[in-house]
C-alpha cells in the first residue's frame, strides 16, 4: 500500500514538472485545436527569452531577429523594466481613469519632451492609438478646421499597415486583411506612397489630415524617397492639413534616431506610439500631438478602461528611460549600418535586394529559387528568427541591445543557410 502510494505520488509530481511537459508537436496540435486560426505560425514553441535569445520548449536556443516587430526592442526579460514592472505590480496597478495616478503623467512628461509634443492619450495597442489619431483628425477637422459635419477626409498610403479594427481594415489595400469583414468606414483616400503629385492631387477642402508610416514596415520595410515627408509636410501646412506619422514599428529607435522622422522632416503635428513602449512587456501604446489637436478632446469623448493604467505608466516610463540612457537608438544606428554593409556584401542568387535604416532591414528574396517563408523555416532550423512579409521579402529587426558578436552570429547563419541554397540549386 505504501509502495503504491508512493508511486501515485511520484507520478502526480512528475505529472505537474517540466518532465513530463507537452513536447512543441504536441503544443502546435493544441493550438490547432483551440485557437482561431487567423496566423500561421512558425513551428517552433517558445518558452523562455533573455536578452536576444529564446528557447524552445525542447531547450533549443534560437537568436530572435525579430523582436516581435519591434516590441521587445530593450530585448527579452530587460532586468530594468522588469525591476520596475514588479515595483510597481506590488504598488498599484489598474484603477482606470476615473482617478488620477502617480505614474501616467509623469510617463507622458517624458514622452512629450523626447517626441516635441505637447499632450498624449495613453492607449494599449497600435490599432487604438490610431483610432485615437482618426477620431483626434476627424473632430479637429470638423470642429477647428470647419469641415462641414461627417465630411472629413483622411488621406492615406497604399499598401499601409495601421492594424486590424473595422475601421482601418477599411482603408488597407491588402485584400486578405479586408475580405468578408465589410461593410467599411468611409472617409478615407488612398494614394501611392512616396508619389508628392498624387497626395497634392488628393487633397480637398474637406482633407483633415494625412496619415502615414514614415517607413512602411508590414510592405517591406520600404524607405520613403528622397525629400517625399519634407514636401507632403509643406503640403500639409499650406492647406491646413493635419500630418500624423504612425510610428508604432518605427518609432523608439528602431531606425536609428529615437523617432523615424527626425531623418526626413520636422515634428508632426500628430504621432502615433505603441509596440516598444511597453518594453517588451506590456502592451502600451499612446497618440501625442499639438495642444490645437489634442485639446480636441472632451471628458467622456475618448478613453479605454486600461489606457493609462499606473503598471502599464510605470513600465513605459522605465522603457523610455533605458532607449535614452543607454543610448539605444544610437546603437540601432551603429549595428545598424554595420548590418546593412555586411548583408549586401553577400553575394547570392537567392537575395534580390538589401535595404533598409538602423536595426529593421529587409532582404528581398528571388522567390524563383526559394520563398520568403521556406527560407526564414531554414534559418530557423539553424536557430536564428526571423519573419517575412509578402512571400518576398524577410524582415529584420533584433533588440536594439544586440551585440556585435551577436550580430556577426545571425549575419553567419544567414551566409551559411544562403550558400547551403545556392549549392542545392546548382545541383
Ligand atoms: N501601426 C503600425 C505601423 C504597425 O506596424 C502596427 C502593427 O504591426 C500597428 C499600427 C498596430 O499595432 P497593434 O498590433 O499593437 O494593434
Amino acid at each position: 500500500m505504501r509502495i503504491l502510494l508512493k508511486t501515485l505520488f511520484i507520478i502526480l509530481f512528475l505529472s505537474h514538472s517540466e518532465v513530463f511537459s507537452k513536447s512543441s508537436e504536441e503544443y502546435i496540435e493544441l493550438e490547432h485545436q483551440v485557437l482561431a486560426p487567423n496566423y500561421n505560425p512558425l513551428p517552433v514553441v517558445l518558452q523562455r527569452g533573455k536578452g536576444v535569445w529564446l528557447w524552445d520548449v525542447e531547450g533549443k536556443k534560437y537568436l530572435d531577429m525579430m523582436s516581435a516587430y519591434s516590441a521587445v526592442s530593450h530585448g527579452h526579460a530587460n532586468e530594468r523594466i522588469l525591476r520596475a514592472l514588479r515595483q510597481q505590480a506590488n504598488r498599484l496597478n489598474v484603477t482606470s481613469r476615473a482617478y488620477c495616478n502617480d505614474q501616467l503623467s509623469p510617463m507622458m512628461e517624458k514622452l512629450c519632451q523626447l517626441s516635441g509634443m505637447d499632450r498624449g492619450l495613453p492607449m494599449n495597442t497600435g490599432a487604438e492609438a490610431v483610432e485615437t489619431a482618426i477620431k483626434a483628425a476627424r473632430r479637429w477637422g470638423h470642429h477647428v478646421k470647419g469641415i462641414p459635419e461627417n465630411k472629413a477626409e483622411i488621406i492615406v498610403a497604399k499598401n499601409n499597415f495601421h492594424g486590424r479594427t473595422t475601421t482601418i481594415i477599411s482603408f488597407s489595400s491588402s485584400k486578405k486583411n479586408r475580405d468578408g469583414f465589410g461593410p467599411f468606414t468611409p472617409g478615407f483616400v488612398s494614394v501611392p506612397f512616396g508619389n508628392i503629385h498624387a497626395l497634392r492631387a488628393a487633397i480637398t477642402p474637406n482633407t483633415a489630415a494625412v496619415i502615414l508610416e514614415p517607413i512602411q514596415g508590414e510592405a517591406g520595410i520600404q524607405l520613403p524617397p528622397k525629400g517625399y515627408l519634407k514636401k507632403v509636410q509643406k503640403l500639409c501646412r499650406k492647406n491646413n492639413v493635419l500630418f500624423i506619422l504612425d510610428e508604432v514599428q518605427s518609432g523608439l529607435g528602431r531606425t536609428g534616431k529615437m523617432f523615424a522622422f527626425q531623418h526626413y522632416c520636422q515634428k508632426p503635428d500628430g504621432l502615433i506610439l505603441g509596440k516598444a513602449l511597453g518594453g517588451g512587456v506590456l502592451p502600451v501604446s499612446a497618440f501625442l500631438g499639438t495642444e490645437e489637436l489634442m485639446t480636441v478632446f472632451t471628458p467622456g469623448s475618448h478613453g479605454s478602461t486600461f489606457g493609462g493604467n499606473a503598471l502599464a505608466a510605470a513600465v513605459a516610463h522605465e522603457a523610455l528611460k533605458v532607449l535614452e540612457e543607454e543610448f539605444l537608438p544610437e546603437r540601432s544606428a551603429k549595428l545598424g549600418g554595420y548590418l546593412l554593409k555586411e548583408l549586401q556584401k553577400i553575394d547570392s542568387p537567392v537575395i534580390k535586394g538589401v535595404h533598409g535604416i538602423g536595426l529593421w532591414i529587409g532582404i528581398d528574396v528571388n522567390t524563383d529559387i526559394i520563398s520568403a517563408r521556406e527560407l526564414i523555416e531554414r534559418l530557423m532550423d539553424r536557430g536564428l528568427l526571423t519573419k517575412e512579409t509578402h512571400d518576398k521579402t524577410i524582415r529584420i529587426a533584433p533588440p536594439l541591445t544586440i551585440t556585435h558578436d551577436e550580430l556577426d552570429y545571425g549575419i553567419q547563419i544567414i551566409k551559411d543557410v544562403l550558400e547551403e541554397i545556392e549549392l542545392q540549386v546548382m545541383l
